[in-house]
């Protein structure tokens, strides 16, 4: 089994080599990472300027590729023609903090794994919930054998088509840790405030400030089993379409308005998207 090894965080983030350890015992491992942190950077595809990979050593036995691309060009880089092997496997992650509800779409963890996911190879996100004013070095343990865990069994079950993981791990010790739960996303609130500063010639600019965002702890989300001291695996997928929302929009009088100045009009009751059973 040939695993890829990813983050967000850039290559030398310790989150990245607890993960490339873990995964080492359950097969060959390969990492191609940023060369510099991508938190919050969302999916990203590059095409504007080349992209450089160079060899980084990790420790005494472990070596690195790291690219000037994001973590999702990472992951394209490696699956699309920088490694020969085949790969079977995409884990992204160790995250410092968690990756929970909207986080996803925020997310470069979780996006590098949705570029897997792309590509057509089964991906695991993984995030540790840290504590916000954690100081000193995260505790990667109980994140590294959850993400083991998740890895053998998506190895021995295999993945639905389309379908990636999104693992988020308590900080707890790993004799606390309740198990695993699969959820759904959670609502994520969040408490972004943009302050508005001036610059020294009195110019104004603006920086996302505001609180931490928290979360509404219901039952069966990632959210809620993380509070009670789960590990929560969250299937997710790429098709964002609101099923619930589409006999809706189709009930709507699209052509109250003219739709084309030259009078060019959609066809009567014409449906934008065919009902779709779910
Ligand atoms: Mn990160």
């Amino acid at each position: 089994m040939h695993i890829l090894v990813t983050n967000d965080d850039g290559v030398t983030a310790p989150g990245l080599l607890a993960l490339a350890e873990e995964m080492s015992k359950i097969g060959n491992v390969s990492i191609l990472a940023p060369d510099h942190n991508w938190s919050a950077s969302g999916h990203v595809k590059t095409l504007d300027r080349p992209l450089r990979i160079k060899e980084v050593r990790l420790s005494e036995q472990i070596t690195a590729w790291a690219s000037d691309g994001a973590p999702s060009d990472c992951v394209a880089l490696a699956v699309n023609g920088f490694l020969k092997e085949k790969v079977n496997l995409v884990v992204s992650g160790i995250n410092p903090f968690a990756n929970l509800g909207h986080d996803v779409t925020y997310s470069g963890t979780v996006t590098a794994a949705m570029e897997a996911t792309i590509w057509g190879y089964p991906a695991v996100a993984v995030s540790l919930e840290s504590p916000e004013n954690l100081v000193g070095p995260a505790d990667y343990r109980s994140a590294s054998w959850a993400a083991g865990v998740v890895a053998r069994s998506v190895n021995h079950y295999g993945l639905p088509p389309n379908v990636l993981l999104n693992v988020n791990v308590p900080y707890l010790p790993l004799n606390e840790i309740q198990g695993l739960r699969v959820t759904r996303q959670g609502l994520r609130v969040y408490h972004d405030k943009m302050d508005m500063r001036l610059d020294p010639r009195g110019r104004p600019y603006y920086w996302t400030a505001g609180d931490v965002p928290t979360g509404l702890p219901e039952r069966g989300t990632d959210i809620g089993v993380l509070a009670e001291g789960f590990v929560s695996v969250t299937p997710i997928q790429l098709d964002l379409t609101a099923y619930h929302a589409i006999p809706d929009l189709n009930a709507w009088d699209w052509e109250q308005e003219p739709i084309h100045p030259q009078g060019l009009t959609l066809q009567k009751n014409h449906k934008l998207v065919e009902d779709h059973k779910v």
